[in-house]
Order: structure tokens, then sequence, then C-alpha cells
């Protein structure tokens, strides 16, 4: 009998379904209160009134506000062009940037500071290019040493055009040099800047916090069925020894009490395969009583040695 033993593929499994569904769970609540941080916030045009407004605001900031503006770039303050270099994991990314403002109704502009630090997909795509990859001789080398094999590249380019209207949601403030300026939150929520309207945002918020409660869920449950499958394999395991143990006790019982000593000398009785001991059970359901309880536990696999079919059961023979 096969001692019981959890197989590392199946903690594995379990310990991954519930650190996944401890990860969703995580997302879940932060989206969630995404959403509830944007149900709070108000939205305000932009005009000569929002200036007033943070104007008397304690500390000449509004902490979270949503606005809608059309993009323009911002000509005159080229001093301040900034370029921003990062690289990503698997290619290369080049971001630059040129300030731009958001204009409302009256020419009163709001400028937008370090857009790329704000979430929401807020750039059209203006170019998208797939290359296949040649592969000389060298390349093939090393990427066999490397075990990285690239398919090809992918060149996507994403503009945010003038022109355009965008949602803002961040905290509003007047700068040093008198300018109304919309930056990511000091108090750590959510900087979104997206082309869809307020609704359609915070529609994104809502969507995206049921589908992390959607995939809690989901790992959470595979996180159970594994558990369930690991104790019922245990149980079965269980019940298997406690009546390999019922078995062998009545059969040590019928052996103290001798009641088959008057067969041992008769040779057709003797185990088909030891041809040493007595044969003492019936194999079930075939019904063959051809071998002794020692050698029946010996058997590699549980199937009578005369007719192969599956041992459901065993029970000692009573002589009488
Ligand atoms: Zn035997
Ligand atoms: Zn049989």
């Amino acid at each position: 009998m096969a001692e019981f033993s959890v197989t590392a593929t199946e903690l594995f499994c379990m310990g991954a379904s519930f650190a996944m569904s401890g990860i969703c769970y995580y997302m879940y609540r932060r989206s969630r209160a995404v959403v509830e941080q944007l149900d709070r916030v108000p939205n305000l045009p932009i005009d000569e009134s929002l200036i007033n407004l943070i104007r008397v605001t304690p500390g000449e900031s509004l902490q979270y506000a949503v606005i809608e503006g059309t993009v323009k770039l911002v000509w005159n303050s080229l001093s301040q062009r900034a370029q921003t270099d990062s690289e990503t994991t698997i290619l290369h990314e080049r971001s630059s940037m040129v300030p731009f403002v958001l204009v409302g109704s009256d020419e009163t502009t709001v400028r937008v500071q370090e857009p790329f630090h704000a979430s929401g997909d807020y750039m059209e795509t203006v170019h998208e290019k797939f290359y296949h990859s040649v592969s000389t001789f060298g390349d093939i080398i090393g990427q066999y040493l490397s075990g990285v094999k690239p398919k090809g590249q992918l060149e996507i380019e994403k503009m945010l055009k003038v022109g355009t209207t965008l949602t803002g949601v961040g905290e509003l403030i007047i700068d040093k040099d008198g300018t109304l300026s919309l930056r990511a939150p000091t108090n750590g929520a959510e900087y979104l800047l997206s082309l869809r309207d307020f609704s359609h945002v915070k529609d994104v918020a809502l969507s995206s916090t049921f589908w992390w409660k959607f995939l809690f869920g989901l790992y959470a449950l595979a996180g159970v069925a594994v558990f369930s499958w690991i104790s019922f394999c245990y149980y079965h395991n269980l019940k298997a020894l406690w009546r390999q143990e019922q078995e062998q006790r009545e059969f040590e019982r019928l052996n103290a009490a001798g009641l088959q000593d008057e067969e041992d000398n008769q040779p057709d009785n003797t185990c088909v395969i030891c041809l040493n001991q007595p044969r003492n059970c019936v194999l079930l359901d075939c019904g063959h009583v051809c071998c002794c309880y020692r050698c029946y536990q010996a058997l590699p696999q549980p199937r009578c040695p005369i007719c192969r079919q599956a041992i459901i059961r065993v029970v000692p023979v009573h002589h009488t």
C-alpha cells in the first residue's frame, strides 16, 4: 500500500491559486477604492471661475477633480521641453513629451503636468507595424545560448493629437508662475487621462473592478478545488489503509486459531505464488482462491494472478 503523500505539483497548484486569488483581491480592493473616489470627485468646467475657486481654497489646491478640455501645445514654453527615455522589458520604448494644456470654453487653460505618470489610454495609435526577424548564423548561436528566440519586432507609435478633447482626473493647483495645473494627486489617488468622457472613465474603472472580483473568485475556487482534491485523496488512502489493517487482523486471528492447520499438508492447496503457504484468501470480485495473504499484499498491482481481474476486496477463507 502506497503511503499517502502530497505531490509537489499539488502543493504548487494550491499555493499558486491562493496566492493569485490574494493578488486579485488586492487589485479588486484597489480598483474599488478608485471607483469610490471617482464617485465623489467633482466635475468642474475649465473657466475663469475655476481659477477663482482654487484661489479661495486652502493651500490653493483642489485635492481631486475632473476637468475636460481641448489639447493645445504650449509653444512659448520651449525651455520646458521635456524628453523622457525609458526601457521596457522586451522592446525599446521612447517617449517624448511637449508640454500641453487643456483649453476650456473661455480660453482658460490648465497645464497637464507629467502626463506619462497618468494611467488610462489617452493616446491614439498612429502607426503599427510588425517586422519578422531575419536571423543570421550569429543570431541563431546567440538565441541558442540565451534560450530566447524573438519572433520579430512590433513597432507602435502613439500620439496625443492637438485638438482632441481630453478628460483629466487629478489634483488642481495654481503653480508658482500663476498657471492653473493638473498633476498627480499628492494623496496617492489615481491620476487619470482619457480620450473619452468622464462617465466612460467611470465605466472602465467599474468594469476592471468586476474583472478583478471575478478573477479573485476564480482563483479562490481553483485553490479550494485543489485543496478538496488533496483531502479526497487523503481520505481515500486512509480508508484503504483501514481496510487493509482490518483484513490483516482477520487473517492473523485465523492463523492464531489454527483453523487451516489440517489443510497445510495438502499440496494442491498451496499458494500459486510462493508454493509454500496455504491459500487463505478469496479475491473478489473474481472469487479465485489462489494465494496466501502475504503474497496478495506483495502483488505489484491489485489484480488476480489467475484471471488478471481487478481485486476490489479480499476476504479470508473460512474452513469448516
Ligand atoms: Zn503465497
Ligand atoms: Zn481471478
